[in-house]
């Protein structure tokens, strides 16, 4: 069934229509405000730079629901947590293998963490442990293997006053 022209406006200005038509408005404004706080958001979960954020914001706003498609489209593919927690999971993995990989810090021969004394340039790595021989390192107090106490002699390399002109090694000859 067809209807006049006339007839659909009058039915649009009847009150009813006009409160009808006014939510609509209302809830797709709100609908438009919602989808460019979005984009804020995201952007600014992904994105570092202020002004790239600034950017995609407005791109948020303008075109309505079209520029968070757009956005969408051009978006870091991650969150800069994830990129923050990666990096960080690298760096320790880094580190893990530093420690595999110890080198003497006057020949860098690869020395193992059990070695006391590099075996190509001779230079003393760690003192042993008074009571059961076993290494240890710079910073301990105590020997965690038997329990003795470290005396507090720092293992500064070839200066240990104790133990020494035993193995008859190379005093100050390296630097
Ligand atoms: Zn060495
Ligand atoms: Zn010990």
């Amino acid at each position: 069934m067809s209807m006049p022209p006339g007839t659909i406006s009058a039915a649009l200005s009847n009150p009813d229509w006009t409160v009808a038509k006014n939510g609509a408005v209302f809830l797709l404004v709100l609908l438009w405000l919602a989808t460019a706080y979005w984009t804020f958001k995201d952007a600014r979960r992904r994105i570092e730079d202020p002004w790239l954020i600034g950017l995609a914001a407005l791109i948020g706003l303008f075109p309505p629901f079209l520029g968070p498609i757009i956005y969408l489209f051009f978006r870091p593919p991650e969150y800069l947590q994830d990129v923050r927690e990666r990096e960080l999971e690298i760096k320790a993995m880094e580190e893990r293998l530093a420690q595999l990989d110890q080198r003497c810090p006057v020949c860098r021969a690869r020395v193992e963490p059990s070695y006391l004394v590099c075996p190509v340039c001779t230079t003393r790595l760690k003192q042993s442990c008074a009571s059961c021989g076993q290494p240890l390192e710079a910073l301990w107090q105590v020997c965690p293997y038997c329990a003795a106490a470290v005396p507090p002699v720092l293992p500064v390399l070839g200066d240990a006053p104790s133990t020494s002109s035993r193995s008859g090694r190379r005093t100050s000859a390296t630097d």
